[in-house]
């Protein structure tokens, strides 16, 4: 068998412990029963995956791209079996399935492209100058290499582009690293429905035996025990900053510390200019409502914070959202613990003094389905009172009234870090908030003009991730090609035989990959 994947396990042992998904928009258990992975399952996986590496980290970039082009195919054929698993597990419909396998099928073929063509890997030579005085210089050539077994959390409000085989895993076995995915356990079907999928493929493209595995789990300590395994040499992440925080400490703490990168909360802070407010606010009211409750508001770049400047401009706005968001029916959350995470953080935000609801659906609501909400408050009470600062995941969002710009801007600089922030502003008019715009650029990893958080395109130049809290990483992107840097780590070859070189530095520079050589980006031979 090519890879480990625990599907349906029924070992015994610790696997005696079971659980079953939810669907939260029947309010009903899944009928099919999963097995949490035994502790021999799991250093099995580990020992599999540590096997793997030596042969894996081998392999062709031409052939790699192989494997996860047939990942992508083998998804693909999974067709209405994984939509309707998918949608049973998170009340979500069906052309969000759809768009978030395309999503997921387009991220493994982008980094096919990425590796089959192979530049990427950042080729760098600097030739000997044997005759240079004082002391000669060596033959000096470095490329990126892979780091190793690599584990991912799947993330509950991604099933697919955010887990089993979503943009962690894409990244880590296009740099050649094998993974083992901790599955959530909201939706271990859709997870072992793809892992089933990765299995095939690698079994199809002549994978090595541990390059994949999927493992389920009732509770965390599958993930700590993942963590804290010696041969698991990094970790990525997608959810609570309670989690990812959690994880990074474990990681931080073995004898050998290795890198986590999560990706956590975030409220995504609007700035809202007064010329914008005055001129657009029916349709900004009308933008906003439908970017606050996208999704159920359940994305990592929902804005859950609104920031103006007190006066007739933000009143007038906050009662056009308040109005249109009012109007939006109501949708299901992914989970009973999520829609009971929402409730109580939304009633945490509300108890506090100083906070005024302008909007809060309170017609009658199925089970499960989240009522939207808009409140304000004052910049001084948001400065003074840190509670308010704190996410709540689901369709909520404060507005902040400041005094003035100078309180605008202190209130920015002392947000926590941030995926996003966003300028709404009329032409010309943000060039009077030039402090407000540093001061946002220094708290986000993306700054949008005009436009909404949600959605993160996934192209080369996007930035998904941000000072810490929103990850614990600012220096890598968790989204596009550039996060496969995250899994691998410069490696020096000093006076190499050119024969025994890796081929990316070999000097007939036989992949015709881009280089630089002495200085100079060249696709030419040495
Ligand atoms: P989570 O609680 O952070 O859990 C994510 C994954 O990490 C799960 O597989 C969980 O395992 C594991 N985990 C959590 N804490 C751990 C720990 N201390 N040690 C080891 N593993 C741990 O996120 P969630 O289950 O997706 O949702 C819960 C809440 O997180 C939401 O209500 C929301 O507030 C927030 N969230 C935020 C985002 C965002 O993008 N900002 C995304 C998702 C969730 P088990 O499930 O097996 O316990």
């Amino acid at each position: 068998m090519t890879g480990k994947n625990y599907i349906g396990n029924r070992q015994s042992g610790l696997g005696d412990r079971t659980y079953k998904t939810f669907n939260p928009k029947m309010n009903i258990e899944n009928d099919h029963v999963y097995y949490e992975a035994t502790t021999q399952e799991i250093n099995e996986a580990v020992s599999l995956a540590t096997e793997a590496f030596k042969e894996f980290k081998n392999i062709s970039g031409e052939k790699k791209a192989r494997f996860l082009n047939a990942i992508a195919d083998e998804i693909l054929a999974l067709d209405n079996q994984l939509v309707n698993v998918y949608c049973s597990e998170t009340g979500l419909p069906e052309g969000r399935a759809k768009g978030e396998r395309g999503r997921t099928i387009g991220q493994l073929r982008m980094f096919a492209d990425l590796i089959s063509e192979g530049s990427w890997v950042e080729a760098t030579i600097d030739t000997a100058i044997p005759d240079r005085e004082p002391i000669p210089r060596s033959d000096i050539r470095k490329m990126m290499v892979p780091l190793g077994p690599v584990v991912v959390f799947g993330a509950s409000n991604f099933p697919l582009a955010y887990s089993t085989a979503g943009g962690d895993t894409a990244a880590a076995l296009a740099a050649g690293c094998p993974v083992i995915v901790k599955s959530h356990p909201m939706h271990a079907g859709t997870g072992e429905l793809v892992a089933s999928a990765i299995i095939k493929a690698a079994e199809k493209t002549g994978m090595p035996n541990g390059v994949f595995s999927n493992l389920n789990s009732a509770g965390i300590e599958v993930g700590v025990q993942l963590v804290e395994h010696p041969e698991v040499k990094a970790v990525g992440f997608t959810g609570s900053i309670r989690g990812g925080r959690a994880l990074y400490d474990l990681a931080s703490k073995r004898e050998e510390p290795i890198p986590v990168f999560a990706e956590m909360g975030s409220i995504n802070p609007v700035i809202l200019l007064p010329n914008a407010l005055k001129n657009r606010r029916d349709q900004l009211g009308a933008t906003y409502a439908k970017s606050i409750t996208l999704g159920t508001g359940q994305f990592c770049t929902n804005p859950g914070l609104l920031l103006g400047i007190k006066g007739e401009e933000l009143s007038d706005f906050v009662k056009q959202l308040s109005d249109e968001i009012i109007k939006i029916e109501p949708s299901c959350m992914l989970h009973p613990n999520i829609i009971g995470a929402y409730e109580k953080n939304k009633n945490k935000a509300l108890s506090q003094s100083g906070l005024a609801v302008t909007a809060d659906y309170d017609s009658e609501v199925q089970t499960n389905y989240a009522r939207q909400a808009i409140t304000t408050v004052d910049g001084g009470t948001f400065l003074q009172n840190t509670t308010l600062h704190q996410e709540v995941f689901g369709p909520f969002s404060m507005v902040v009234q400041c005094d003035d710009v100078n309180q605008l801007e202190s209130i920015i600089s002392q947000l926590e870090g941030q995926l996003t922030g966003t300028i709404i502003s009329d032409e010309n008019e943000v060039n009077t908030y030039s402090g407000v715009i540093d001061a946002l650029q220094n708290r986000v990893g993306r700054v949008i003009f005009n436009g909404v958080p949600t959605g993160v395109e996934v192209c080369p130049s996007m930035l998904h991730g941000g000072p810490y809290p929103a990850s614990t990483d600012s220096r890598f992107s968790a989204v596009g090609i550039h996060s496969i840097k995250r899994w691998v780590r410069p490696l020096s070859f000093q006076d190499w035989p050119n024969d025994l070189l890796p081929d990316e530095l070999k000097n007939e520079n036989p992949l015709a990959i881009a280089r630089l050589v002495n200085n100079e980006q060249t696709n030419r031979k040495l």
